[in-house]
Parts: C-alpha cells; structure tokens; sequence
C-alpha cells in the first residue's frame, strides 16, 4: 500500500525543515535517519509508488513503471553504452538485482587519499554495513543456488578461478528455495521507517530546479502529479536522484564546478550459453560471481526470460535467432569490468532529461574483449554446448579455441554495451580539482545543497556499489545530524 500523499493539498507553495529529492538507495535511509533524529521531512519522488511484488521483476511492464524513459537510455559515444535507471517509489532498489557486495576496504582506503576524504573511517563504514545487512536481511539463498547459477560456478571452479554465492537483500521464508525470496527494497525497509517516524513522501513529484542565493538555497521549483508547479521552501537539502539526475539538477540549479564531469560506470557485455539440460528457471538472478579477476573485471549471470534471451541473441539476429526455440536450456551471463573511462552529464535547456556520453579507453575495449572470452572459457567448462556471444559478427562458441576467435573478432563498437550501475558525477573529498562535493557531501561553495547518493562515490567500486551507497550515504547523513544539533 501506499505511504505516499499530497503534502501541497490545495496550496501550491509548503515550507519544510529539510527537503530530500529522491527516494532511492541513497535517499530512503537519509530520511529515515533524519525523521528519526527529530527533523521535519519530506521526500520527493519523480515516480509513483508500485508495491513490491505487484509487477512480475525483469518484464516490459516493470520497465514501463519503474524505469526511467522505460528502461531505454544510452549514453552516446563509440561505443553507446546503455544504461537504466530507477524511476519509482525506492529507486533502483525495487528494481535491481539485489546482490550485496560490502564496500571494499582497498577501494575506500585509495578514495581517502586519492580524494582527500576527511574522516573516512574504515571501522565506521564496516559497522554501518552490519547494521544495513541487519535492516535489508542480507542473506544467501537457503537450499540450492539455480541451475544456472551452480553452472557458473562449476565452470569457474574447474579452471581454479575464485568464485562465491553472493548474498541478496532478500527476506526467505522458512523451509524457503532460492526463487522464494521478497526483495528488501527501500519501500518495504527504510521508506516505511521515514514514514513512522514522521517523515512525508511524495510520489510523482519531479524537483525542476533549485533556487539558491548567494551560496544558499531556499526552495525547490517543482512539477506535480496533475502537471501543475508548486514550490517547496526548506532550510536543508538533500540531493538523492541517482548519478545522472543529481547533477542534472544542480546544473538546472546553475552549479556547474565540477558537476557532472566525471560518470564512472561498470561496463558490461553479454553473452548466453545453451546447456544440455534446461537451466532457465522464470524469475531467476544467479547468485554466482566469479572474483578471480577482481578488481579489473568480474563475471555473474543476468536475468534471462525469453526475451532477454532474445535481447542477447540479437547482435546476431540472422545466425543465431533459431536457437532462440532452445531458451529453456539457455542463461545469460555478464562480464563487467572496472573502466579507465569517463563519461559527462550535461543538462540542456529545453530538454527534459540531461545528455549523457561516455567514453571507453582503448584499454577498456581490450579488456572488455579478454573478459568475454574468459566468460566464454567458462561456460564450456561448465559443460555449455553452445555460447553465443553479444556482439555483431561474434563466433558461435564450441570449444575452447573457437574463444581464440572471439577475442580476436571483438570489437568493443560492435558490442551491446551496457551498464546499470552509474557513480561519480559528484566525487566527495577535499581534492579542488576533482571534488564536487567536500567530504560528507556538502556541494562545494554551498551552504546547504548536499548530495547524497551513487554520485558521491569518487570512482566506480569494482563491485555491485548499492552497499557503498549506503554506507557512505548514512556516514554523512550522521555527520550532518551531529553538526546540526550541535550548531
Ligand atoms: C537493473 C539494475 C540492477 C542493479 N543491480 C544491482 C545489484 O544487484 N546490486 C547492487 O549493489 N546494485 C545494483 N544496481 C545499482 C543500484 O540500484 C544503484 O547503485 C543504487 O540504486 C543507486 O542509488 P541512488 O540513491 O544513487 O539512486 P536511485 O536508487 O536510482 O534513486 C534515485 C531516485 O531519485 C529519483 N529522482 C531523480 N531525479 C529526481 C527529481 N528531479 N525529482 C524527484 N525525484 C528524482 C529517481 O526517480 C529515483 O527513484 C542495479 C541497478 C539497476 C538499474
């Protein structure tokens, strides 16, 4: 049900202590945090509220509802890389995959000196993710992991390559199999917290800009449900629309100093692999990573109904689309690798939604081909008959030297690249020449516009960065509370 209303009733201007603009990974737990220490909140949300579980997960009407422009965005360069986005009541939460990987030590050890991260401290973060993984129900599958999970991991481990089951942000019920799970998203976890302890959330709400003044902004212009604007004073904000809004709107709000100049993402490629034996189970998210090359790339497996099946047949359409009669024997598997590269967010006036490119190092294109065919490698080591790799001209896959012809016939521009996991348009630390924000979020040159969501992390982590979000959006949220009470 529902826990979003109206807060603007028939007025068309309402005033609020702190205003938090997106209800995602980054946004939820800022509210509750802060409904909780006593503040007067109300979350914004460009999309509407869908229960968990009222829309089959994966499926073209999830993408109509809960992704933004239905799930069809790209950013331009050669390669495009797609990218989707949460738009809806939890963000990317209700939409992702659900795998949770801690925020690496290495990873934050290199921000806070690369970055000039004040008080980023390790023992901090690592109790901010026990207590996350206590309220999301961070838990491996009970029983045995699918069919097509246990495939990934048996080709890997025949080849001496690290590989684990990652847990999921699932709640299983008792005597429960690895498809019983309900996703602990924000709408069944820190949204509903916000709300009992006060907080307001309004859904279908877009912010179109801030008014600031002098270093400090007073209110957010927004767009509401019917179409009609309305404006929302505050003393605080919180900018949480995920790593190609937030920048958007700071520069819709005319901050532009190292905004949205610096889009890390994981990039990914595809391929699916035809078994013997049926491995594709309706609903499924594999829960097998390979690590063995971290942190330069890592290997797991995608959601595969038919027609994502399809998708990953379809560089190829011509040669490969008769096997698509097979997709019960067939999964579809990942390689995403840690880039070089970068990518830019810029809002154009006029256009609703910002422009976005990206930009893949030569180094990244190689890599992108050698972890193909690494993924390749394992499947037939998993005992695929078949492999079919997502790229135009790609070799049908049979036995391990045909994976000689695929790294050599990859071309990272012929490829279906994609990613859905965005970071970096607003690096947090003290660095001038790269930091947006200062070390707990604080946009620089501000006096009350903060960020705090996937734009913060000053590089993409290497791994599924939900958890970093997290814990570094509760860090700063604390800080903030701290100050202020003192203040
Ligand atoms: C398909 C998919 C699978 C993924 N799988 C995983 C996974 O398995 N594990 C993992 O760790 N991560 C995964 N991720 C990534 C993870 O979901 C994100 O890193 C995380 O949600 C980012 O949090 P955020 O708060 O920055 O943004 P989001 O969670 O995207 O939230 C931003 C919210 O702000 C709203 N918003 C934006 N602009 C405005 C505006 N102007 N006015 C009002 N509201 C606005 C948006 O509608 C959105 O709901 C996945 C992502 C996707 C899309």
């Amino acid at each position: 049900m529902s826990l979003a209303h109206d807060p603007f009733g028939p007025a068309d201007h309402i005033e609020v202590e702190v205003l938090i603009v997106g209800s995602g990974a980054g946004g939820a737990p800022t509210a509750a945090l802060l409904a909780e220490a006593g503040f007067e909140v109300l979350v914004v949300e460009e999309g509407s509220w869908v229960d968990q579980g009222a829309v089959k997960p994966f499926s073209l009407e999830q993408m109509a509802r809960q992704y933004r422009s239905g799930g069809v965005t790209v950013a331009l360069g050669r390669p495009a890389v797609a990218y989707t986005e949460g738009r809806c009541a939890g963000g990317g939460t209700e939409v992702n995959s659900g795998l949770y990987k801690r925020p690496p030590h290495e990873v934050l050890d290199a921000w806070r000196t690369d970055y000039r991260i004040a008080d980023l401290d390790l023992g901090e973060i690592d109790a901010i993710a026990d207590e996350v993984e206590r309220d999301l129900s961070v838990s491996y599958v009970p029983g045995e992991t699918t069919a097509a999970s246990r495939a990934l991991a048996r080709g890997a481990e025949a080849l001496g390559w690290r590989t684990g089951e990652i847990p999921r942000w699932m709640a299983y019920p008792e005597r429960g199999d690895a498809l019983s799970g309900r996703r602990q998203s924000m709408t069944v976890t820190y949204l509903p917290r916000a709300v009992a302890a006060g907080a307001a959330l309004a859904t279908d709400v877009r912010v179109e800009r801030l008014e600031i003044v002098d270093g400090t902004a007073r209110a957010a212009i927004v767009t509401r449900a019917d179409g009609r604007r309305g404006r929302i004073s505050f003393r605080h904000v919180f900018v949480c629309g995920g790593a190609i809004q937030t920048p958007a709107l700071l520069q819709r709000s005319g901050l532009h100093r190292r905004i949205g100049d610096r889009l890390a993402v994981h990039p990914t490629v595809k391929l699916a692999a035809k078994f013997r034996e049926q491995v594709n189970v309706d609903d499924d998210v594999p829960v097998h990573q390979v690590t063995e090359f971290f942190p330069h790339a890592s290997f797991g497996g995608s959601a595969s109904q038919a027609g994502l099946v399809a998708l990953a047949l379809n560089d190829n359409w011509r040669a490969f689309n008769r096997e698509i009669i097979d997709w019960r024997r067939m999964s579809v598997y990942y390689a995403a690798i840690t880039s070089e590269g970068r990518g830019r967010v810029r809002a154009v006036p006029g256009l609703r939604d910002p422009v976005v490119t990206y930009h893949l190092t030569r180094n990244d294109r190689a890599l992108l081909g050698a972890s193909l065919g690494r993924l390749a490698l394992a499947m037939l080591a998993a005992g695929a008959e078949e492999v079919f790799p997502s790229f135009r001209g790609a070799p049908i896959v049979r036995r391990p030297a045909d994976v000689a012809r695929l790294e050599s016939g990859f071309r990272a521009d012929r490829a279906s690249v994609m990613t859905v996991h965005l970071c970096s348009t607003v690096p947090l630390g003290e660095d001038p020449t790269r930091c947006g924000a200062d070390s707990h979020g604080r946009i620089h040159g501000t006096t009350n516009v903060r960020v705090n969501d996937a734009s913060l992390l000053p590089t993409a982590p290497g791994v599924n960065p939900q958890a970093t979000v997290m814990a570094i959006a509760i860090r700063n949220v604390r800080r903030f509370i701290e100050e202020t009470r003192v203040g």
